[in-house]
């Protein structure tokens, strides 16, 4: 068994004195697969001194020096790419092929990052009065936390830490506990990359670790990414502590059918979106709008679809969705499909209890569809992040404008049609943050930026892309008169001063 500790400093660290610890389990057969050490207050500190010591260096070396680095980072995560995507499908349950999905949208936010020199480009006004220009740069903000999910180990701590470190900040990372062990070969490949000690250091652990980093003075910015209970105490109290803050939380993703929507493409893409990575993304698509009659075809290609679901797990290349992160949380799911059935939704296809030969302990469901949902329904109100759809009938395109508007969440949505009209009346007036127009799952790519409307986040930047550069650089603006030039040439005689 794997005992996972921190990693400060340039150096692997394992338990201090009366440091707790938690198990770790594989989803795919529930077995306990480690160990991972909560970093108690000290050990944030020391993680956090540690980037404070790093950062006067690394603020002052070249951004083409951070660059390049960057780029060697680049080129080890693609050799690496098979041992962390099966990593990662240890300790998460996710597909293999779907791992490899999530590093490599990881990776392109590290390939915008070797950009930096050309991204921290200052601004330049000659003459803004008689013999004054006006110039700005962007500096680093300092050390930098990172506070991240368990569903997607790899992706989200590299929408983070490749733009922060570019920028010259130097970074501390907490990843979930609940899949500890990919944040720590990141460190490595960065190390192996040549970032010197200091730059980039991983602390594990739970809640005491947050708070730590939340209050701890040297930390100048929080970048947050988890379920919105959680997203809004980080906000406020990293901004009760002087910080800058970002925490991209929770969502219920509505994709929109409309009546001229060709329907097969619609059903592959609820699939996908619906059902992969077992619905544990937040872009995931978890309300399925059927507009204007489109219900009963929409329903009858969909439900064979969802009860051919391969539920297995995700080391099998047969498997279309793996396990659910923890037992819990495989509860939690089943239990909102019990409480969708007491609402009075029609439970179509019904993943509750699967048993998987061999893996009877894994922390399966099959695919569950609901039709005939409505808003006033918690199934439908809350996020549920499992493999549960719920199709929501409404008579026309503006009902489900003003259902998608109406909820708490504004993370992604998407329209499937095939009127260019109604694709841009719903791009121009939906309130989300993230836009599909025939794509059901629009994450932006890394030179665009990501992040919701609503509840769906907290905080006025959303990561990665220039919105990234603004959250990890502040600016400095220089107003210059140079009112006593030697133009005269040389001058013989001893200087005096005058
Ligand atoms: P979570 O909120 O439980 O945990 C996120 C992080 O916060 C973890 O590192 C965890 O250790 C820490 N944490 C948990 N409870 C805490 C507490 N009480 N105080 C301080 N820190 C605490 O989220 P999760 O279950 O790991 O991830 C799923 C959630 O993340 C879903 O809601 C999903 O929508 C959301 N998510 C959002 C985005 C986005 O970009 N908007 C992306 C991925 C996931």
């Amino acid at each position: 068994m794997d005992t996972i500790g921190h990693y400060i400093n340039g150096q692997a660290i394992g338990a201090g004195a009366g440091e707790r610890s938690a198990p770790t389990f594989t989803p795919a057969t529930g077995e306990q697969i480690g160990t991972v050490l909560l970093a108690s207050a000290a050990r944030v500190d020391e993680a956090v001194r540690a980037a404070a010591a790093a950062l006067p260096a690394w603020a002052a070396t070249p951004a083409l020096s951070r660059a390049r680095i960057m780029f060697r980072f680049k080129e080890l995560l693609d050799r690496n790419l098979d041992r962390l995507a099966v990593l990662i499908t240890r300790e998460h349950g996710k597909t293999v092929e779907d791992a490899k999905g999530e590093l490599i949208r990881g990776l392109e936010v590290v390939e915008f990052a070797c950009g930096i020199p050309h991204l921290l480009k200052g601004e330049f006004s000659d003459q803004v009065g008689r013999g004054i220009d006006v110039f700005s740069q962007r500096h680093p903000v300092g050390v930098c936390a990172g506070i991240t999910p368990f569903n997607f180990p790899a992706m989200v701590p590299m929408w983070m830490f490749p733009v922060a470190i570019a920028c010259g900040n130097t970074f501390v990372l907490k990843p979930s506990e609940k899949d500890p062990s990919t944040a720590l070969v990141l460190a490595e490949l960065l190390a192996e990359a040549g970032l010197p000690k200091g730059v980039f250091n991983v602390v594990n652990g739970d809640k005491e670790a947050v708070d730590a980093l939340l209050t701890h003075p040297k930390v100048a910015a929080v970048s947050f990414v988890g379920s919105t209970a959680v997203g809004e105490y980080v906000y406020r109290t990293a901004c009760a502590h002087g910080k800058r803050a970002q925490a991209l939380c929770g969502a219920k993703n509505h994709l929109v059918v409309m009546p001229d929507a060709d329907l097969d493409k619609t059903v592959d893409a609820l699939m996908g979106a619906g059902y992969g990575s077992a619905g544990e993304r937040c872009m995931a698509v978890s309300v399925a709008v059927a507009v204007g009659g489109i219900g009963d075809a929409l329903m009858e290609k969909l439900e064979p679809r969802v009860r051919a679901l391969k539920v297995g797990p995700g080391t099998d290349p047969d498997s279309e969705m793996g396990p659910l992160i923890t037992r819990e949380h495989l509860a939690k799911v089943s239990g909102y499909v019990d409480l969708g059935v007491t609402e009075g939704a029609k439970l179509v296809v019904d993943g509750r209890g699967l048993k998987l030969q061999g893996h009877e302990n894994g922390y399966y469901i099959g695919g569950c569809l609901f039709d005939d949902v409505t808003p006033d329904m918690r199934i439908y109100k809350e996020e549920i992040f499992g493999p549960v759809l719920s199709v929501v009938r409404v008579p026309a395109f503006d009902d489900a404008l003003k259902l998608v508007n109406e909820h708490e969440y504004g993370n992604g949505t998407a329209i499937f049609t095939r009127d260019g009209d109604t694709a841009r009346a719903f791009d121009y007036g939906v309130q989300a943050g993230m836009v599909g127009i025939n794509v059901p799952i629009p994450v932006p790519v890394a030179f665009h930026s990501f992040g919701g409307w609503k509840r769906s986040i907290f905080g006025d930047r959303n990561v990665y892309g220039m919105e990234g550069v603004g959250f990890y650089t502040r600016v400095k603006t220089t107003t210059a008169r140079w009112p006593n030039g030697q133009r005269g040439g040389a001058e013989f005689v001893m200087p005096v001063m005058s």
